[in-house]
């Protein structure tokens, strides 16, 4: 069984935390450790479009530097792909003696985007659910499940600090499972890359394709492929692949079992090694930082060939998800 903390010592955080980033994670870490009685600043770039909803939400917002001086911990929660500059140009030059640096995704850590200097703890703190519901639950009384890490223990306490956080923004009420950065950053990469996204949309679109390919009416491969999946995911979510196979007819079942290892066989099971090792080389991080640093040309191009491939099941989707009053509900477009 993973070691899970459920507690932690919230007085070791008695300096002040320094939020940097005001989007899903950032607003919910700067609320619920206010709310939990931490002195935090929310550090935001100039003519953020966050400001205001942080200072309405009675934070105290800084520029980046202002926030990181002083600070007992900062907090990086901008996206990934800009945490790098905001480093080197907001965080590195203002960072205090022995500061911590605190992360909620390992990716810049692991792949040595970023390498904060000796003397700074450097610690992990990265909850399991979007931002948005890391803060409804803790509102709730209740608390998300997360992941806590020590990539750096410069102080000798840094896991200790690192589960105050935990408990600050309610995490620890759940439990924080203990990681590494490289596991937490590999097993992120590969869930986002070859299930959660990659393999289950790429899935759905190509039954889709088949059925419209076949003739059938676009409507009705799209509320098979794709809005029928949620209704197994909740099944499985709910009770597993035991409760998911007891409540879906015998007729799906005996379908389920025979043809699922025939679409997931050896040949993709290779393949998602094949990804899994991409990212343990560090050849995928590679590819990305390079496109990144280049003003992301490959990423505009694989964007332009997704919306053509799934031109058809996205027109589908979207008169029927209005049909249904779908996309009012989730306030989406
Ligand atoms: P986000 O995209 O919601 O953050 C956006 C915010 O970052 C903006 O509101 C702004 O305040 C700031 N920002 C944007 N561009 C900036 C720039 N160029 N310079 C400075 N600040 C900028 O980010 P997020 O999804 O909350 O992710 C933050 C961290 O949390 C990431 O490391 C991410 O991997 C991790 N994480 C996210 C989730 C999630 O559910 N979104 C879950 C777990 C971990
Ligand atoms: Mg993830």
């Amino acid at each position: 069984m993973a070691t899970i903390y459920r507690e932690g010592d919230l007085d070791l955080l008695s300096g002040k935390v320094a939020v940097i980033g005001y989007g899903s994670q950032g607003h919910a870490h700067a609320l619920n450790l206010r709310d939990s009685g931490v002195d935090v600043q929310v550090g935001l770039r100039e003519g953020s479009p966050s400001a205001e909803k942080a200072e309405e939400a009675g934070l105290e917002v800084r520029s980046i530097a202002d926030a990181v001086r002083g600070a007992q911990v900062v907090a990086l929660l901008c996206p990934d792909h800009v945490q790098k500059e905001v480093w080197d140009e907001h965080i590195a030059p203002n960072l205090e003696p022995g500061a911590a640096v605190l992360f909620a995704h390992g990716l810049n850590i692991h792949f040595e985007r970023i390498a904060p200097p000796e003397g700074h703890d450097v610690i992990m703190v990265a909850p399991k659910a979007p931002g948005h519901r890391v803060r409804e639950l803790y509102v709730s009384g209740a608390g998300t499940p997360g992941l806590v890490a020590v990539h750096r223990d410069a102080s000798g306490n840094a896991l200790a600090l690192a589960l105050a956080y935990g408990v600050g923004i309610g995490c620890a009420r759940v439990g924080l499972l203990a990681t590494t950065f490289a596991e937490e950053t590999e097993s992120d990469l590969f869930g986002e890359q070859a299930v959660l996204c990659g393999g289950v949309p790429a899935l759905v679109q190509a039954g889709f394709d088949v059925l419209v390919e076949a003739g059938y009416q676009p409507e009705i491969a799209y509320y098979e492929c794709l809005n029928e999946l949620k209704l197994i995911v909740d099944l499985l979510y709910q009770g597993g692949y035991e409760y998911m196979r007891y409540s879906v007819s015998d007729v799906a079942e005996y379908g389920d079992l025979s043809r699922g290892p025939r679409v997931v066989d050896d040949a993709v099971k290779q393949r998602l090694r094949d990804i899994l090792g991409e990212i343990q080389t560090g050849a995928f991080a590679e590819e990305l930082f390079a496109d990144d640093e280049a003003g992301r040309p490959k990423f505009a191009e694989l964007r332009k060939a997704g919306e053509e491939r799934a031109a058809e099941i996205e027109r589908v989707g979207k008169e029927l998800r209005a049909l249904a009053g779908v996309e009012g509900l989730l306030g989406v477009r």
